[in-house]
């Protein structure tokens, strides 16, 4: 059986390529009729459709994963760090094949796709050190004769649930982590880009992978909630929006999980007067736009000083209308968003920043685009002097907006950015380093950049947000990923000894 079937398309007219579950090392078609559309949205068709799984289809990949848990949490260190050496030579040799997928299914441009996935195999390498943050801890001779250490074990099957913005990086988030250290995988991608995490794990399989250790069902709710409340599941890594984080953590802790949430954000870029404007304008347009804005560490709000705000407007201004929108395989700087329902949705914001009184600088409805008349395009969009109280600044938009809020000071800055919901990424930009000093202690914010838009922690830290940017206190990969997929178990051990022996009830002390 291949990857993908075939079935009626949405109109029922053509046949369209099925996305099938990976599962026990094959694809899966499931016992579910239900399928979901996967578009290009560079061309505004349905390329293909992806399998919706049932509860039951999600049982058989856990059942799969579970089988595959003993003879993989007893295979060597040795034998799971070569088999992720492998899949990290292969991954970084096939790039290119990757980002094709990414560009089809998401629209990102080719270069930002290979960005994601460089980003991704960053963790597939901290995944080959899994032995040196996984040694656990020796004390000897605690008390006369009696040794106490520490071991860090696997969990056993874990679920992994991820958002489109990222099909290929997110995943890659976990999975390597989860793996190198011995648990076994159920991953659910996103329905509207699913085609990544399937590559992924037939790659991994390539690698020398056993079957079952890494499954991947596709879906929707159905196919959440079935790994949510499945009793052998010991643990949720979750990455999408604040509502369904929430949802996520709440249903998966009730069920006695171990749990990972990572939710939205709405990233402000704090502009000082002293700053160098031209690298603050470029680090705007990069940060805002990158991505048509699909980046949960997109910058969305840029809060520029009095003094330098009109001066800062004009260049990130002049920028924009240097960007070109289009077709992500053909060198544009952005390309479309994920759907014509998102895309009127984010074009929506203009309406409603025009009735709230911010004044729209760069209009992105209609954009000149270098493609496809039906892709779900949005150019470039500049609104200055965005009220506080306006959805255009309290929503996570999601799309290539950039907002501008101007403040008299530092203070008022900062103020601002800790009233906010959120609090997943933020970045100063000045040349005082007394004020960004201030800045990274008192900001409530997770991950903080200083003269740097887009703070994503390299693999070796954690990344995670703070208030309603990440639920319970799990971060994603670096030491909290090794933290986090393993359990651990601390030993007190005693070899008999001819002094040893006699009663005692007390409760044990040292001697
Ligand atoms: P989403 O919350 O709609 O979906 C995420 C996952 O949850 C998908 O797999 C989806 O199928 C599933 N899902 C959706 N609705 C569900 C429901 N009602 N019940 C159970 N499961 C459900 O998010 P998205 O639109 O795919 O991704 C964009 C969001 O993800 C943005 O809010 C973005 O900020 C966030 N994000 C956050 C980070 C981070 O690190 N904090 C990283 C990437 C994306």
């Amino acid at each position: 059986m291949t990857d993908t079937q075939t079935a009626p398309s949405a109109e029922g007219t053509e046949t369209a390529e099925l996305v099938e579950h990976w599962i026990d090392g094959a694809p899966a078609s499931g016992d579910s009729d239900r399928t979901g559309p996967v578009y290009n949205p560079a061309l505004g068709v349905v390329q293909r459709r992806v399998r919706f799984a049932s509860t039951e289809d999600v049982d058989v990949a856990v059942e799969a994963a579970a089988r595959a848990f003993p003879a993989w949490r007893d295979a060597s260190i040795a034998k799971r760090q070569q088999v992720m050496f492998r899949f990290r030579e292969l991954l970084a040799s096939r790039t290119d094949e990757l980002a094709a997928i990414l560009t089809a299914e998401h629209g990102k441009v080719t270069a930002d796709a290979l960005g994601e996935i460089a980003r991704g195999l960053e963790v597939v390498e901290l995944a080959c050190a899994m032995p040196a943050y996984t040694k656990g801890e020796y004390s000897e001779n605690v008390s006369t004769g009696i040794d106490v250490y520490s071991l860090r074990q696997p969990l056993g099957v874990v679920g992994i649930i991820s958002p489109f913005n990222f099909p290929a990086m997110v995943p890659l988030w976990f999975f390597p982590l989860a793996i190198a250290t011995g648990n076994t995988v159920v991953l659910k991608p996103s329905e509207k880009d699913p085609s990544a995490a399937v590559w992924l794990a037939r790659l991994f399989q390539e690698a020398g992978l056993p079957d079952g250790v890494l499954n991947v069902v596709h879906g929707d709710k159905v196919a959440v909630d079935a790994l949510l409340e499945h009793p052998t599941v010991r643990s949720i890594s979750f990455v999408g929006s604040t509502p369904i984080a929430r949802y996520i953590y709440a249903t998966a802790t009730a069920n006695g999980k171990r749990v990972q949430a990572l939710g939205g954000a709405k990233n402000h870029m704090l502009v000082l007067p002293d700053a160098d404007l031209d690298l603050a304008a470029d680090a705007a347009v990069n940060a805002g736009f990158g991505s048509a804005g699909e980046r949960c560490m997109a910058i969305s709000a840029v809060v520029a000083v009095d003094a330098i705000a009109d001066e800062l407007v004009e260049k990130i201004s002049e920028r924009m209308g240097r960007l070109t929108t289009g077709d992500g395989t053909r060198g544009c700087d952005m390309g479309p968003l994920i759907t014509r329902e998102h895309r009127d949705k984010v074009a929506g914001y203009l309406d409603v920043a025009g009735e709230d009184g911010a004044s729209v600088v760069v209009d992105g409805r209609d954009p000149e685009v270098d493609g496809a008349p039906d892709g779900f395009w949005m150019g470039p969009t500049l609104i200055d002097k965005v009220p506080t109280s306006s959805a255009v600044y309290r929503d996570e938009i999601f799309g290539p907006v950039l907002s501008v809020v101007r403040v008299d000071g530092y203070e008022e800055g900062l103020d601002l950015i800790n009233a906010s919901r959120y609090g997943n990424g933020t970045a100063i930009f000045t040349n005082d380093g007394g004020a960004a000093r201030r800045f990274q202690r008192e900001v409530t914010v997770g991950m903080v950049g200083i003269n740097v838009p887009i703070p994503v922690p390299v693999a070796y830290h954690s990344f995670g947000g703070w208030k309603d940017s990440l639920f319970g206190d799990a971060k994603a990969y670096g030491p909290r990923g090794f933290d986090f997929f393993t359990q651990e178990k601390a030993i007190t051990s005693r070899w008999l000894d001819p002094s040893h022996g006699g009663l005692n009830l007390g409760f044990p002390q040292h001697d």
